[in-house]
């Protein structure tokens, strides 16, 4: 099959850009289903399938100015991977640019968040993710994708951490969301409650917390596996892609870079890669929006 150089209607010039899209193949500690490394291309090829017009914001993709940086040559050692995104991410915010990392899987998260707090003093991180991924290791791996919320709350504090649509982790793993006070909500808190509280009770928790930029990492396995089953370690009983849109709705005046990664091609007809380059594309109209009024 040809793939597709870039992301759909992201042909401006990196100068002239205000979204750098980029790829990282990375899936090198994948447990269950490796193969998130071919995601970023499969999304690239998958957006080729979108109208340019977003009706929801009368706008459409030529009015934005978006550049797709191609794949980071990254190797198997996750830690160069991580200072490889990191050094990215970093010059992609000191030109001036939103960043839009496809993973890989979720350890290429951890250098991109390292980057934007380095950047932004007041950063919080919003992660939607089935699994809370605060294991300090995994099958022996420091790094692995896992871990990834572990080595976050490393250099963040607890304060500043959230994540939204947890169905999944061991007993410590809950242990330590007790103990360290993280607000971590569940799926069926959106089930049963909807999604507008919870979007409210974390916008009001970063408020207090006087957070005016926020990461959003979207691990694609939050999303429940009948409408995203092409992910890496599939999880029942999730929450519906538009619980998701809503989310990067609502947060994007604050969002100051989005990562979606554990995308797994090849276990569906396409549709994962379909839905979540539909996403990627509602973050950027979503952001142009809020940039404009
Ligand atoms: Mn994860
Ligand atoms: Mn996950």
């Amino acid at each position: 099959m040809y793939i597709q150089p870039f992301f759909a209607d992201a042909d401006t010039p990196y100068d002239d850009s205000d979204f750098v899209i980029f790829g990282v193949p990375f899936d090198a500690t994948s447990s269950f289903r490796p193969g998130s490394r071919f995601a970023p291309d499969a999304m690239r090829q998958a957006s080729y399938t979108l109208e340019t017009y977003n009706r929801h914001f009368d706008a459409d993709m030529d009015e934005i100015k978006v550049c797709d940086e191609g794949n980071l040559d990254v190797g198997s050692s996750v830690s160069q991977m991580i200072k490889e995104v990191k050094e990215k991410v970093g010059i992609y915010l000191s030109d001036g640019k939103v960043p839009i990392m496809m993973g890989g899987e979720h350890s290429t998260t951890l250098g991109a968040v390292m980057a934007c707090m380095e950047y932004f003093d007041d950063l919080c991180f919003l992660v939607l993710d089935a699994h809370l991924d605060l294991r300090d290791s995994f099958e022996d791996v420091k790094y692995s994708h896992a871990s990834v919320s572990h080595h976050i709350l490393n250099v963040l504090s607890p304060q500043r951490y959230a994540s939204i649509g947890v169905r999944s982790g061991t007993r410590e793993e809950y242990s330590r969301v007790a103990k360290d006070g993280l607000t971590s909500i569940s799926a069926e808190t959106i089930q049963k409650e909807g999604v507008d509280g919870v979007i409210h009770e974390v916008m009001t928790k970063f408020d207090d917390m006087g957070c005016k930029n926020i990461y959003l990492s979207v691990d694609a396995d939050v999303i429940d596996p009948a409408f995203a089953p092409a992910v890496s370690t599939p999880e029942p009983f999730g929450i519906f892609p538009t619980d998701v849109l809503h989310i990067i709705r609502s947060f994007s005046e604050k969002l100051v870079a989005l990562d979606v990664v554990e995308v797994c091609p090849g276990y569906d007809h396409g549709e994962t890669a379909i839905l979540f380059s539909k996403l990627i594309r509602e973050f950027i109209f979503a952001k142009a929006h809020c940039e404009v009024i």
